[in-house]
């Protein structure tokens, strides 16, 4: 196919907010197509790649996931700065960390590339059983600030990929 030729288009990434909502997890499977369920936690940063398909080019993530403990905060600009995509997590088991992602959101508003593409994501919708963030409440407040919005799982994978591609096709590259 022509796309095996064709360089990859970069895209930098970061992911942000509460720890232990699944960060890290929500990477390792995207890159890897596994689930841990005792994860250490992320100390600093973790940089992975991934490429994918979108149409008929080959898009190359470069991920940057952050730790989510308050202590590491001020480094978080470094990894957002020059980011075209954010994924900001929340856990649908736990209201407090959506409050987080919406400062998180604020923060990239005020201080991210104009351009950046950010989707929040509810994770551990595997728990939905245990659920005290209704989709509703958080859909509505991605679509004021028009953010993608996405309920994932990844202990199970669902919703994973989609949430990266999805933003992949809103990155507004250069020709
Ligand atoms: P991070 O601190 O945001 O990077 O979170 P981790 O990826 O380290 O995950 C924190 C904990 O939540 C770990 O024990 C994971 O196994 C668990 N976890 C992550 N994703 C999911 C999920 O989709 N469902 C469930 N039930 N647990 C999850």
């Amino acid at each position: 196919a022509a796309s095996a030729n064709m360089k990859p288009i970069q895209v930098k990434l970061v992911l942000l907010g509460e720890s232990a909502v699944g960060k890290s997890s929500i990477v390792l499977r995207f890159v890897n197509n596994e689930y841990q369920d005792n994860k250490e936690p992320t100390i600093g940063a973790a940089f992975l790649t991934q490429r994918c398909k979108l149409d008929d080019r080959i898009i190359k993530f470069e991920i940057w996931d952050t730790a989510g403990q308050e202590r590491f905060h001020s480094l978080a600009p470094m990894y957002y700065r020059n980011a075209q995509a954010a994924v900001i997590v929340y856990d649908i088991t736990k209201p407090a960390s959506l409050e987080k992602a919406k400062t998180w959101v604020k923060e990239l508003q005020r201080q991210a590339n104009p351009n950046i593409v950010i989707a929040l994501v509810g994770n551990k919708i595997d728990l939905a059983n245990n659920r005290s963030v209704p989709y509703e409440e958080a859909e509505a407040y991605a679509n004021e600030n028009g953010l993608l919005f996405f309920e994932a799982s990844a202990k199970t994978g669902t919703n994973i990929i989609e949430v990266f591609t999805e933003l992949a096709k809103k990155i507004p590259y250069e020709q």
